[in-house]
């Protein structure tokens, strides 16, 4: 007998006659012999780079998650306070329901769409926690499967986060693309953006990111809002806005939510999927929302309905930890005012890097335009630094980042920022 030949394939072939060359092969005898190797995610693959690489200068500029001045994890002081009021409250651990507490989805919707909302206050939303903006885009996304009776084609903007597309194949759902980006400007390209809405067909979704585009940086003006607005409004099409980065671009919470809240009151019948990760600190905690505007409360209760058995046979109902941190948040005067100025600070440490890189990359007399840099907002930016230029960058410096160019802004500190200018400008010149 082959002496590699695991235990379980010597037993089968002396105990039955099989015959070896059926029980010699593992994965031939497992149930799963057949489940080929998947790609790595591209994001995780960069972190794993990033770790095994010893040089003490190494820097990364892959993931998006907010890093404090010192490159560590940042807890915000109002979600610590929170965890120490949840604490001192001895609360038990039953199950949430299906939806979420309401406290917790009705909080986080009147975030997006303010008090002012007249669907909040009419009732015609329906509003479920989800697992991070993930689990809301995913389910959102799901219960178009399943129930829209227009056209199912979801159009994405080009570039856009990566999951987007993925989580269409996972479901079987068409994806198209829409001119967003222009890599000449490195800004929006309202025209071409306009084109292509133009031509879709009536009655499809169109996802939106809400402020903060990942991967750009890039967003539309207020202007521009109201124009995509007008002509989404027109073609009669779905927007489904996906609203990971509230308080991240601008500093300011509402101001984030503007398009989001023009598109209410414009009365599109609009999806949002929220996410606490970022802008709370709560990454791992998963928590979210979707919301559908329905137009009317009898229909946003029979869309609760479905979401419900949706959810039910998911995963049964939502955990309950990170919402109660942020409905605490929320829900209390003095604690949301904290939560705030937490906001605003990881804004403002990101805006501060921004210039500081712009004008490290700069001083070295470099002869590109890097405007860009300090137009962009939020977590990431789109630097425009080709294939080979990223490649020397972590060949030859250590610093990892995405194969388009784009760093998480999040990544840069006091501490490592001259040396990413002095990379930056050393990859572009000549
Ligand atoms: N949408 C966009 C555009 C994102 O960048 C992210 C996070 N990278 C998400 C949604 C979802 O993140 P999470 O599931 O962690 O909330």
């Amino acid at each position: 007998m082959p002496p590699s030949m695991s235990l379980t394939a010597q037993v089968l072939a002396r105990n039955t006659n099989v015959p070896i060359f059926y029980a010699a092969s593992r994965a031939a005898s497992s149930f799963w012999g057949k489940v080929p190797m998947g790609p790595p995610d591209v994001i995780l693959g960069i972190t794993e780079a990033y770790k095994k690489d010893k040089h003490p200068k190494k820097v990364n500029l892959g993931v998006g998650a907010y890093r404090d001045d010192e490159g560590k994890p940042f807890i915000l002081p109002s979600v610590r306070k929170a965890e120490e009021l949840i604490y001192s409250k001895c609360m038990n651990h039953e199950y949430a329901p299906i939806a979420g507490e309401a406290v917790y989805t009705k909080a986080v919707a009147e975030l997006a769409f303010g008090q002012c909302s007249l669907a909040l206050k009419e009732k015609t939303n329906c509003t479920v926690q989800t697992l991070s903006g993930t689990g809301a885009l995913r389910l959102g996304l799901e219960f178009i499967t399943k129930h829209y009776e227009q056209v199912k084609e979801v159009w994405f903007p080009t570039p856009t986060w990566g999951n987007h597309p993925q989580i269409c194949n996972t479901l079987k759902l068409p994806h198209k693309k829409y001119r967003y980006y222009d890599p000449k400007t490195h800004g929006f390209n309202l025209q071409g953006a306009c084109e292509d809405i133009c031509s879709m067909p009536e009655g499809s979704i169109i996802l939106l990111h809400a402020c903060a585009h990942n991967p750009t940086g890039v967003d539309p003006k207020k202007e521009e809002w109201q124009t995509l607005s007008k002509i989404i409004k027109e073609k009669k099409l779905l927007p489904f806005f996906d609203m990971a980065y509230q308080g991240f671009a601008t500093g300011n919470v509402d101001n984030d939510a503007y398009a989001v809240r023009l598109f209410e009151k414009e009365g599109h019948q609009l999806m949002l999927a929220q996410s606490f990760a970022k802008n709370m600190g709560l990454y791992g905690e998963r928590v979210g929302a979707l919301t559908f505007l329905c137009g009317d409360p009898d229909t946003a209760a029979n869309m609760m309905s479905q979401l419900k058995i949706m959810i039910r046979t998911m995963y049964s109902n939502p955990s309950i930890n990170g919402s109660r941190l942020v409905t605490e948040i929320l829900t209390s005067p003095e604690l949301k005012k904290e939560w705030l100025e937490d906001v605003k600070l990881m804004a403002d440490r990101i805006i501060t890097m921004r210039k500081r890189l712009r004008s490290g990359i700069e001083k070295h007399g470099n002869k590109n335009n890097w405007k860009h840099i300090t137009d962009q907002i939020g977590m990431f930016c789109y630097t425009g630094l080709k294939p080979n230029e990223v490649e020397r960058l972590t060949k030859e410096f250590h610093i990892y980042l995405t194969k388009d160019g784009r760093i998480s802004v999040a990544g840069i500190s006091s501490n490592n920022v001259d040396y990413i200018a002095e990379a930056m400008h050393k990859v572009t010149s000549k």
